[in-house]
């Protein structure tokens, strides 16, 4: 009964969403602003401010904040986020001290997937990945029903793994990174090139935007494709096989079932996703020898972060509850644990 309510948090790097998510994973009250980008702690006077105003109509126990950058594996500190102040930034504990509430914090991206495979594509799925496309490529992985993390709570930086040695350079300061050819930016620069060129489909991309090349983003080459044009189409099959081809190398190592895609470039759905298909059968290693994993768009679109953060939260407050009853109070407990191995 007491945690039936919690609230999760989207933290991303222009807007901070926001809602009470109940049990079955509905929204019944959102709240959203721009993300302040100044300091930590602007930050953590939004998030006490929307709290606040979210507690005053429902009764939570548990906040769970999903935040775009990486996030430590005790699920506690941000340790790096690429378009916000934080640095190694204590997050779950000025947020809990501010609050009084059980707080968990996580990557964006894991806050998604598990979203979706609590409510949304990937319901039931002992192992699944989910890859969302942004600017960047979120990824995560999910198997038995707990988020992969690895040891440092980095894990699911698929948008990193090269494809092409040596090819475009990529923020994280390597060259031929698979997000700089499978994300809303690869589109992008296809789109933007187009129109450096003076070719027909830069002039229809600037017809949409009203000749504002800052506009032209990912969503405005879907909308162009759906209604055929062909430019948009050919620059969303390229985006799709390579999207394929790295899906084929994540089947290589971790042989999922279910490969979820979201995000905004998400929405060309089969323009993008038939693509992807078919690079991932033609690439996929014992192709025909094998069971091939399905590839479906995610479900829940843009609340997925935010949905994922809240139930996290209280799921995994209630798994320490069941955990603390059943373990005898010896040994430090998990951070002694953690720390004792490195010793
Ligand atoms: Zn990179």
């Amino acid at each position: 009964m007491a945690e039936r309510l919690s609230i999760g948090i989207d933290i991303g790097g222009t807007r901070v969403k926001a809602g009470v998510v109940d049990l079955d994973g509905h929204v019944l009250e959102r709240v959203s602003r721009d993300t302040p980008t100044t300091s930590p702690a602007a930050v953590l006077d939004a998030i006490g401010d929307i709290v606040a105003k979210l507690r005053q109509n429902h009764h939570v126990t548990t906040l769970g904040i999903g935040a775009a950058g990486f996030v430590d594996a005790t699920q506690s500190t941000v340790l790096f986020s690429p378009h916000l102040a934080w640095r190694h930034e204590p997050l779950r504990d000025a947020v809990q001290r501010r609050t009084r509430l059980s707080v968990l914090v996580d990557n964006d991206a894991n806050a998604a997937a598990w979203a979706e495979w609590r409510f949304g594509a990937a319901q039931n799925e002992e192992a699944m990945i989910c890859l969302t496309l942004g600017t960047g490529i979120g990824g995560s992985l999910v198997i038995d029903g707990r988020p992969h993390r690895g040891r440092f709570g980095i894990a699911g930086e698929f948008g990193h793994m090269i494809v092409v040695p040596g090819g475009r350079a990529c923020e994280c300061g390597n060259h031929g990174c698979l997000e700089q050819y499978a994300s809303g930016n690869a589109l992008i620069r296809d789109a933007r090139a187009a129109v450096e060129r003076g070719e027909d489909y830069g002039k229809r991309l600037l017809e949409r935007v009203d000749g504002d090349l800052e506009q032209v983003n990912g969503l405005v080459v879907c909308g162009l494709a759906r209604e055929g044009d062909e430019d948009a189409i050919r620059s969303l099959d390229e985006v799709g096989s390579w999207l394929g081809i790295g899906i084929a190398n994540l089947a290589a190592a971790f042989d999922p079932g279910l490969f979820v895609v979201g995000g905004g470039v998400s929405d060309a759905d089969g323009l993008l996703l038939e693509p992807a298909r078919e690079a991932f059968r033609r690439t996929l290693t014992g192709r025909g020898f094998r069971p091939e994993a399905l590839i479906v768009r995610a479900h829940l679109g843009n609340d997925a972060g935010m949905i994922g953060a809240a139930d996290m939260a209280r799921t995994m407050r209630r798994r320490s509850r069941r955990n603390r009853r059943r373990r005898p109070r010896t040994e430090g407990g998990a951070l002694g644990r953690l720390s004792g191995r490195r010793a």
